[in-house]
């Protein structure tokens, strides 16, 4: 789909939205939407882009879009999902995945949820010689049927964003490869422990420039050939080459695809398309980011020092990494008016602020908009990962609805509640008072 198709059909859905009462200025200020047709078309993109002779499980990162009936509906579309805490593994579950297809990844996980991890089948990640160890104990009382790996830091370097590069020398991710004595102690674990069949990489996530993220996958990949050239056996029969596809959040459109990281994989990891393993993948913010956005009425407005202000009730409680690293995460904002029309006005620097109560709560800072006005929505595209799904509770703010959308033939949107509102004014607990 192109650019201006994506806004056409942003707007359509805003639109419904306000027609339909999913957002409303005195009951349902903010809400948080996710285009369901837009993912499936993103979810077989991801799947075309590998050779269809290779056996690929596409596990989706929970982290990036955790609520459970997006989870059931990546299920729906081929996907497997990769977890990172007891809260994803119980979601995965619940959005029932087959253990089989969930990914267990964390580096704090506790001894009772690797055992239960082990004794459903649910491949793990081992992210230390520690947490190998622990692995050991389990498997002395037990069998399982999970695949289990190691996940080594390939020691690459990082990318523009320092808190997403997880193979920096120092990162705290996975064992580094380059570090003293720890090629011949990975080794060694291979040799000792025939379960341990995978090699496992995330080499960061928004950020990170194709080639580093390639390079970084190309070291686990002959990593594992040199596991096996070592052994003098195939025991390594599984490369899962994580996640961290960038997006793009400057417009509408989907640049990288998943088809240019797979040109990139050709060129720097051709054994990884020989065949001789199977590949898992983790991406999330691909997935989802230009799948969703978010919106919000303009309560009031003001101007501050003549500088105009939108105050909304999009802040930091939906968009927590923009308001706290705002040049890190640049977020596009769109002006509608109160029935959801693209406002066409002369462009206006202003600030688009958010409900909470500190300073630092602006979506945008001086941005060319046309002057919003109380009553109007602003619409906050490529918000479908790691926003409005993965809210903070500053300042008690509820948790807003969100809804999945899908737009027929002839262009009618139809909604789905997948997040109800958190009801934002409980009743106090009056009763013997
Ligand atoms: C966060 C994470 C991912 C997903 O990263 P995206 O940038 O959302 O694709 C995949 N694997 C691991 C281990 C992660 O921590």
């Amino acid at each position: 789909m192109s650019g201006s198709d994506k806004a056409g059909r942003r707007e359509r859905i805003l639109r419904a939205a306000v027609q339909q009462g999913l957002l409303e200025p005195e009951t349902a200020v903010l809400a948080g939407f996710v285009d369901l047709d837009g993912v499936r078309e993103t979810v077989t993109s991801l799947h075309s882009a590998f050779p269809a002779r290779l056996r690929v499980l596409h596990a989706f990162a929970a982290k990036a879009n955790c609520l459970v009936p997006v989870l059931e509906e990546l299920r729906l579309n081929g996907m497997g999902c990769e977890v990172a805490s007891a809260g994803e593994f119980a979601q995965a579950l619940e959005a029932g995945f087959e253990p089989a297809h969930i990914v267990f990844d964390s580096p704090a996980k506790t001894r009772a949820e690797l055992a239960r991890a082990l004794s459903l089948g649910v491949a793990v990640n081992a992210d230390s010689f520690q947490e190998l160890a622990r692995l050991d104990e389990i498997l002395a009382t037990r069998s399982s049927g999970s695949r289990i790996g190691v996940r080594i830091n390939p020691q690459v370097g990082g990318g523009s964003i320092s808190a997403m590069s997880t193979a920096t020398a120092t990162s705290k991710f996975g064992i580094p490869l380059e570090d003293e004595g720890n090629r011949r102690r990975l080794l060694q674990a291979y040799r000792d422990r025939p379960w341990l069949t995978w090699v496992h990489t995330h080499v960061g996530s928004q950020g990170c420039p194709l080639p580093l993220i390639a390079r970084g996958i190309a070291k686990a990949v002959e990593f594992a050939e040199e596991v096996n050239a070592h052994l003098g056996r195939r025991q390594v029969t599984g490369i899962d080459i994580g996640g961290g596809l960038p997006v793009n959040f400057d417009s509408d459109e989907t640049t990288p695809g998943f088809d240019t990281y797979v040109d990139h994989l050709r060129e720097h990891a051709p054994a990884l398309f020989s065949g001789a393993y199977e590949i898992v993948t983790e991406f999330g913010r691909s997935v989802l980011a230009k799948n969703g956005f978010t919106a919000a009425y303009v309560e009031y407005t003001k101007t501050v020092g003549g500088r105009p202000i939108a105050i909304t009730h999009a802040g930091a409680q939906v968009a927590t990494r923009t308001v706290f690293a705002p040049d890190a995460w640049p977020l596009r904002i769109e002006a509608h008016d109160p029935h959801g029309r693209a406002k066409h006005g002369r462009p206006v620097p202003q600030d688009i602020a958010g409900p909470c109560c500190f300073a630092g709560d602006l979506l945008a800072r001086d941005r060319a908009l046309p002057l919003l006005d109380v009553g109007d929505l602003v619409v906050v595209p490529d918000t479908g990962a790691y926003y409005f799904s993965t809210p903070f509770h500053y300042n008690s703010l509820p948790e807003p609805a969100v809804h999945g959308a899908r737009v027929d033939a002839d262009g009618r949107v139809t909604f789905r509640l997948l997040r109800p509102a958190q009801d934002a004014h409980p009743a106090p607990a009056l009763a013997g008072r």
